[in-house]
């Protein structure tokens, strides 16, 4: 018996993540010569994606030195004004490669190269792959100096250790980076789910969520009886992890859940591959989050969820309830110091009562397999899926209204549901309303968000269909943007003597699409100007070296232009006379 019961257990765990990783404890060093704070860990939850290494605080100041990890090479350095900012790549020996996010500047070595071929390009935002012996670092060596920019909520260092063939991120912290932990996780919510029509919890095909407590006994939930479960079941918690400094409510390394005894799920935050960070919105249940804010993680695993975090899962997490009786409902929770904190409470079962059952009478527009392409197209409307861009199969609904308001230049189609979450790219295309050939230019398909917002989306146009691609359901329009970005100088005016400035700056801002591209020149020389969109600005850090002056001797008035264009195509133009 005991034979066969471990066979079928290895023959489980085999579908699953290895046990974790032990990698080398010495191999990096920390890239600050401080001790480590963090801000936020490895697969943390955040919207749209699991956090892909850990957020080193820099004591809310900018400029702190950044050191290669290891020995390496600079592989791959980018300028932008999103996503990481500015960010170095350093490759290792060992297979590894080690990420810093959020820079503001890089040592000189790097900055020159850089700097180089931006000038040499006319080009701000600048991806470069450079060449094993172009830029060798040593461990320890200052690589950059850390910063804010791109998207970066304050001061800080995003680090990774990815695997450098399969892209995956690694946890950090399994290198044996010392970060002071002697706090346990917390919960602070758990929920039960239906997990079809047919389940019933407290007599409802509802979930239910229950407060958690910490009381004497530990943690327990605030419901005073077991909560009533018939049919199949998962759960789910709301918790977070804190360590000894820091305070930031972070992700949670482990969570196990066991009923009466028996291990039902288990996952360990150690590897992530980037073509996975989207399933946070199948991890998560994302109508509670898009609603609420608030992030349960579910015990339940979608048939095209491909996360490899999970150690162990039994039949995705569902628990089928049809007895009379009282089951122990258990949640071991750890962080990666092994602070263990455990939820208990009971859930009592009930047998399904067959008259309860309701029927799927739900019209779908088109059944929608997961492992399928899918399509659906009208007179006026397209999608078109690949296959495996869904976690689950789905009765796609889709409908259409008319619109007469102002600024819509077709009907509005709803694409199924906002709140289902979708793991890749598909395609939709939409007919317009008769244009003049001047406007068609100018339109774009928008997401329409509740309340009317319009997110810009793209667009290419195929006769009167505008095809865009997108990640999200929800409703959709062609919308139009004939208004060009707006230019505001904020330390330049006309004439205004600049001798003893050292930067110029201007505020830069679009109704709809957004900018899409701008270039600044100086007496016509092109000049290195960078955007932080989180304020709006562009700035220029006026630049007399000999190699990059761009201002004419022989002038005594000099020339700056500024030239923006947004995503719909419309361009503004600022010129001004300045004095040195
Ligand atoms: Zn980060």
């Amino acid at each position: 018996m005991l034979e066969k019961i471990i066979v079928m257990f290895t023959g489980l765990l085999s579908q699953f993540a290895p046990a974790q990783e032990q990698y080398p404890k010495n191999y990096f060093r920390s890239p600050i010569d401080t001790s480590i704070v963090l801000a936020g860990n490895f697969a943390e939850l955040r919207p749209n994606h699991f956090h892909m290494g850990i957020d080193i605080k820099t004591n809310n100041h900018e400029g702190m030195p950044v050191h290669a990890a290891a020995d390496g090479y600079v592989s791959r350095v980018k300028f932008s004004s999103f996503g990481y900012g500015k960010v170095l790549y350093v490759t290792h020996p060992n297979g590894y490669v080690s990420v810093y996010g959020h820079l503001s500047s890089f040592n000189d070595s790097i900055g020159v190269y850089m700097k180089t071929r931006q000038y040499a390009s006319k080009t701000v935002e600048l991806e470069l792959f450079p060449k094993p012996n172009e830029l060798p670092v040593k461990k320890g060596e200052v690589i950059a100096y850390s910063g804010n920019t791109g998207n970066s909520g304050g001061p800080h260092i995003h680090f990774e250790i990815r695997e450098e063939k399969t892209e995956k991120a690694t946890n950090p912290l399994l290198w044996g980076f010392e970060v002071k932990d002697n706090k346990k996780p917390q919960v602070t919510r758990v929920k039960i789910y239906p997990a079809d029509e047919n389940a019933r919890v407290n007599g409802k095909n509802e979930a239910l969520e229950l407060q958690v407590n910490q009381g004497k006994q530990g943690f327990t939930t605030s419901a005073k009886e077991p909560v009533l479960v018939s049919g199949p079941i998962y759960f789910g918690l709301q918790a977070f992890d804190t360590e000894t400094y820091g305070g930031g409510k972070n992700g949670v390394y482990s969570i196990e859940l066991w009923v009466n005894k028996k291990l039902i799920y288990h996952h360990e935050m150690d590897k992530i591959g980037f073509d996975e960070m989207r399933t946070i919105n199948s991890f998560i249940e994302l109508p509670e989050y898009q609603k609420t804010g608030k992030l349960i993680q579910r015990s339940y695993v979608e048939p095209n969820n491909r996360l490899q975090i999970y150690k162990f899962v039994s039949n995705r997490g569902v628990i089928n309830f049809n007895t009379d009786s009282t089951y122990k409902v258990e949640y071991i929770l750890k962080d990666i110091e092994g602070n263990t904190t455990t939820v208990k409470f009971p859930v009592k079962s009930v047998p399904t009562d067959a008259s309860t059952k309701t029927s799927d009478s739900t019209g779908c527009s088109s059944f929608f397999s997961y492992d399928k392409k899918n399509s659906y197209h009208t007179s006026d409307f397209m999608i078109d899926m690949p296959e495996n861009v869904l976690y689950n199969n789905i009765c796609f609904i889709y409908s259409s209204s008319l619109t007469n308001t102002k600024g819509y230049y077709s009907n509005l189609h709803h694409v199924h549901a906002a709140t289902l979450p979708v793991n890749d790219f598909f395609t939709i295309s939409i007919k317009s309303k008769p244009v003049p050939d001047s406007l068609k230019k100018h339109l774009f398909i928008a997401k329409i968000h509740p309340g009317g917002r319009k997110e810009y989306i793209g667009g290419e146009w195929h006769d009167d269909l505008l095809t865009a691609k997108t990640k999200e359901f929800g409703d959709y329009a062609i919308c139009a943007d004939t208004v060009a970005p707006v230019i505001i100088p904020v330390n330049i005016n006309p004439g205004k003597k600049i001798g003893a400035q050292k930067s110029i700056e201007l505020k830069i801002t679009d109704n709809l699409s957004g900018l899409a591209h701008y270039e600044a020149y100086l007496d016509g020389n092109w000049i290195l100007m960078d955007y932080e969109y989180k304020q709006n600005k562009l700035f220029y850090i006026i630049d007399r070296s000999k190699q990059y002056n761009p201002f004419n001797k022989q002038d005594e008035k000099h020339l700056f232009k500024l030239q923006a264009t947004d995503k719909a195509g419309n361009t503004r133009v600022y010129k001004t006379t300045l004095v040195l």
